[in-house]
């Protein structure tokens, strides 16, 4: 198959030096020669879905047009008093809370999050973040955010990794929605490999102290929209939350890609 490929390439080169006559006749080959390429390039370097790695189409981005139809979307954004938002409920105040997609082990929400976070499909975080801007346009211009903030990785950890798995996403709203994207402000202090045996008590210690603020006075009041990846006990994001509101008057709402139950 490559190998046709290959020799109808140089066929087809050899016969637009004999045949060529005119300006059109140089741009169509030149267009088919590039479709050619890309042929070629698909067929030797195939092009899998970040969701279900079925085969993409050609004219299919990052995901299948089947996974797109069956991304578990949670329209949060339509009921204020939603699963995300109640995992703060008496801990912390929060503005809103929104996640945009449902979690469920083995579906396509966890191979698109496990290809953003440890395969560099930072693509995804985009395309995601494209899509969600859209959904949010109207309801995050009723609650004037103030800022887009990540949470943020320990530097040991971004130097591992190489980026953070929440900043293609974060970036993607920002320049649709307008609103200024901070990777400063709030920093991750304590490097812990996993928080899963660690013991209650020594958890919450850790919630408050793991990430630090640095501010002046120009950010007293601001708005807040945390951003995470995954929402599942809330913890992180608590923790984050609890930094920023040692700024006054500060006010924080919540959203992530996506939300687990467990
Ligand atoms: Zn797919």
């Amino acid at each position: 198959m490559m190998l046709i490929f290959v020799v109808l390439f140089f066929l087809k080169i050899i016969n637009f030096f004999y045949i060529s006559q005119s300006y059109q006749n140089l741009l169509n080959y030149l267009h088919q020669i590039d479709k050619m390429l890309k042929n070629l390039i698909n067929l030797l370097f195939p092009k899998l879905c970040c969701g279900c790695e079925a085969l993409l189409l050609q004219n299919e981005q990052i995901i299948c047009a089947e996974c797109r139809h069956n991304l578990p979307l949670t329209n949060h954004h339509l009921m204020k008093d939603n699963y995300t938002s109640k995992k703060f409920n008496g801990l912390i105040p929060i503005e809103l809370g929104v996640s945009m997609l449902y979690f469920h082990k083995e579906g396509i929400v966890q191979n698109l999050i496990h290809n953003l976070k440890y395969k560099n499909h930072q693509e995804i975080g985009t395309f995601l973040g494209n899509w969600y801007a859209n959904d949010l346009e109207n309801i995050i211009a009723v609650y004037a955010i103030s800022e887009i903030i990540p949470v943020p990785l320990h530097e040991k950890r971004l130097n591992e990794r190489g980026y953070n798995q929440v900043t293609t996403f974060c970036k993607a709203l920002s320049e649709n929605l307008g609103i200024h994207h901070n990777e400063t402000i709030l920093k991750r202090i304590i490097y812990s490999k996993t928080q899963t045996k660690k013991n209650k008590q020594a958890r919450e210690e850790l919630k408050n102290s793991i990430f630090d603020v640095s501010f002046t006075e120009a950010d007293y009041g601001k708005h807040f929209l945390l951003v995470d990846d995954v929402i599942t006990s809330g913890a992180t994001l608590e923790a984050c939350a609890r930094a920023l509101l040692k700024i006054p008057y500060a006010k924080i709402s919540i959203l992530t890609i996506a939300y687990s139950d467990s």
